[in-house]
């Protein structure tokens, strides 16, 4: 048996970035320290919030490991703070099977801590339900890209109908190097300007842009092998498979990529984050400096935000779909 490097107990895992073996207490509670780290550096807790007036954080709630955990670890640290007040977000896609039973994890969960919950679908507010989007395909898509464009609309606009001051969700810390890696690779530096004042930068450095709610991932420095092992010990109600429609090829490219960089050189995924997040800060910066930043107009259709006038893209596929 390996022992734990803080105490004498069998160890549960080996972080071979850190050289730590940890037993189940003291990794869970490395998970725990490192989210309440990630909120105190990313300055989530406004100095102006009080019981009177306190804020309102919206939780993307998906019922798979990732957000169940930030939930429970919410929970656990702000449930006795007045300052916060937290509203589970789940919303339902319409994919028979998969989401039904992940939904079932997310009310068992919301129940388990006495949270606000709400669940919102695609067919009652669009009209329309992923696995008949996948058929029809009317823009030869892969079901991600239809999926991604519906559920931010959603997310952003009940996070404005519950009050929300942040939208919190679930990505992990191989999420997030992942996404960086594709902007790299893609060149895509507008990307990571975007990237850094929507989600990732502390809220001291960022600048919000009005039109949208503020995003932020307390989960960002925890592995998704320490997220699942996390769930696992804590016996949470977690939903597990994988979508059904899932086909983020090029994402899944770059997983096996920087899983088999993580294997020959540990620590690369946390390198890869700590100088994305300086580059993708001064870039924000560098972009606001010259005025560039994109012009914000309201969707002729629906009202939403978005960047391009005219139509949002949510409303041209429903529209393309209803063509079908
Ligand atoms: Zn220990
Ligand atoms: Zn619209």
């Amino acid at each position: 048996m390996t022992e734990c490097t803080k105490c004498d107990r069998e160890a549960v895992m080996h972080a071979a970035y850190s050289g730590s073996h940890l037993c189940e207490t003291h990794f869970c509670a490395s998970v725990e320290k490192r989210v309440r780290r990630r909120i105190r550096e990313d300055d989530l807790v406004p100095g102006d919030a009080t019981p009177e007036d306190p804020e309102t954080w919206v939780i993307g709630l998906s019922g798979g490991k990732d957000s169940v955990v930030l939930t429970t670890i919410l929970d656990d640290i702000f449930e006795q703070d007045p300052r916060i007040e937290m509203v589970a977000l789940t919303i339902h896609e319409g994919i028979e099977g998969y989401r039904d039973e992940s939904v079932d994890a997310c009310v068992e969960l919301a129940e388990d801590l006495d949270m606000r919950h709400e669940l919102v679908t695609y067919e009652d507010e669009f009209g329309v339900r992923m696995d008949d989007v996948v058929e029809d395909d009317p823009e030869g898509m892969a079901a991600c890209a239809y999926c991604g464009v519906f559920r931010r609309d959603l997310l952003e606009s009940y996070a404005d109908e519950f009050g929300a001051d942040k939208l919190l969700t679930g990505h992990n810390l191989d999420d997030e190097a992942q996404t960086a890696l594709m902007n790299f690779l893609e060149g895509d530096v507008r990307q990571m300007a975007k990237h850094f004042d929507a989600s990732i930068g502390s809220f001291d450095e960022r600048e919000e842009q009005d039109a949208f709610i503020p995003r932020a991932k307390p989960l960002r420095d925890v592995p998704e092998k320490e997220v699942a092992l996390y769930c696992h010990l804590q016996n949470l109600p977690a939903h597990i498979t994988e979508c059904p429609h899932s086909s983020e090829a090029y994402r899944g490219e770059i997983q096996r990529l920087l899983f088999d960089l993580e294997e020959n050189h540990p620590g690369t995924r946390h390198s890869i984050m700590a100088g994305y997040e300086e580059l993708a800060g001064i870039v924000a910066e560098r972009y606001r400096d010259d005025g560039t930043k994109a012009d914000l107009h309201e969707c002729d259709e629906c009202g939403s935000t978005t960047t391009t006038g005219g139509r949002c893209r949510k409303c041209d596929l429903l529209a393309a779909l209803e063509a079908v």
